[in-house]
């Protein structure tokens, strides 16, 4: 199995820190953002260290349709798919990145603004 490399997210993959973990498989974790932006806010992430998705090669095709496959159940699970939710990717500087692992925000029970800020 892949470990998370050096990030804070690396460290709850391998659960050197808590984190409130709503699924995990051998391939992806999820667990709630510490510091919600929305009244669900779900992150999921590949235990694979890919920094974010402009880091990810041909190798990493089935493991990103894993993600977002993973993503649609655990916001269906969360009961947010009636009211829809969003589902974001933060890249770099100007993205606003700041965890360098790459992460799916799952962000519902609120309507969301567009274009975001
Ligand atoms: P981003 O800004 O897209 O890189 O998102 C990083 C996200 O990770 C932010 O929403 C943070 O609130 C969240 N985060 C940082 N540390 C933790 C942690 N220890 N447990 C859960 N979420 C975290």
């Amino acid at each position: 199995m892949a470990h998370g490399g050096d990030t804070i997210f690396g460290k709850i993959i391998r659960k050197e820190i808590p984190a409130e973990v709503v699924h995990e498989t051998e391939t992806v974790l999820a667990f709630r953002d510490i510091s919600p932006a929305a009244p669900s806010h779900i992150l999921i992430i590949p235990k694979k260290p890919i920094s974010s998705v402009a880091s990810a090669t041909q190798e990493d095709k089935e493991l990103l349709g894993e993600l977002l496959l993973e993503a649609a159940a655990i916001a269906r699970r969360e009961g947010l798919e009636e009211d829809g939710y969003r589902i974001v990717t933060n890249i770099g500087r100007n993205g606003g990145q700041t965890v360098f692992h790459l992460h799916l925000h799952i962000l519902g029970g609120r309507p969301c603004l567009w274009p975001p800020g």
